[in-house]
Order: structure tokens, then sequence, then C-alpha cells
């Protein structure tokens, strides 16, 4: 099944053709930062799996930090998209809200970095909650 996504603006779109390998949640201060404050809700699949079909993003990656991931952005509406981190070489992760259809993500089975969770945050019944990432 070819999941299909896009920013803001239209600019850049892509496609994915193959399984999503992850759902989650991450509530860490980065993505809180990104997300808009709720955290950030995506899909991870292998990179192999995505292609841009229209436009090509712009990347990101901060020089300051030890293997820091590259993000993925719209240069004209800066919507962010993607993520690629060297700690997960061959794989990538997806932004939920950037799907035409956010309804095939159905919800969150992992949430990581609860232990920088905000007192507003409500985790999820039915998700393992780890307090930063799986096995670290
Ligand atoms: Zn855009
Ligand atoms: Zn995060």
């Amino acid at each position: 099944m070819a999941i299909s996504g896009g920013c803001y603006c239209g600019a850049v779109r892509f496609e994915i053709d193959g399984q999503v390998r992850m759902r989650a949640l991450c509530l860490c201060r980065t993505c809180q930062k990104i997300s808009g404050g709720a955290g950030n809700l995506f899909i991870g699949l292998q990179a192999d799996d995505f292609r841009y079909t229209h436009g090509e993003p712009r990347y990101f990656t901060r020089a300051d930090v030890a293997e820091a991931p590259t993000r993925e952005f719209c240069g004209e509406c800066g919507v962010h998209l993607a993520s690629r981190s060297p700690k997960a070489p061959g794989g990538m992760i997806v932004k939920v809200g950037t799907l035409d259809d956010p309804a095939v993500f159905a919800g969150p089975a992992m949430v990581f970095w609860a232990e920088q969770k905000q007192g507003f945050h409500r985790l999820p019944d039915d998700a393992t909650v780890f307090p930063r990432l799986p096995g670290r």
C-alpha cells in the first residue's frame, strides 16, 4: 500500500511504498519544539521505501551535536517532513501530520523520552513507554 504526503504549500511531495516499521510518539524537548508542543508523532520506515515525488527538501543538521539527525523540510513553507539519523543507518522517520491520510497511523505503539514530558501531556494507555529510547 503506497502512502503519500507532503508539506503545507505543496512544493515538496513524497511517497512511501513499503511497510511501516514503527509507530511512535516522541516527547523529547526537541520534538516538542518542532511539533508545536504536543510531541512528535511519526512513522519509522526503511529509507529505501521512501522517495520524493515533487520538489526537493532542504536539509538541516546541527553541527554542535554529535551524531545529530538530519531534518528534511520544505524550503518554501518550512514544514518539517522527515528525519534521518546516523544512529539508525538505512532507516528514517516521517511526521504523521504530513501524510495525506494521517489515519493510516492508527496511534503510537511506543512512546520515547517520557522523562522529558510536560505535565499536560497524556500518555496513551496501549503504548509501550520508554523513559528515553529503547535499549539506552
Ligand atoms: Zn512547502
Ligand atoms: Zn524526540
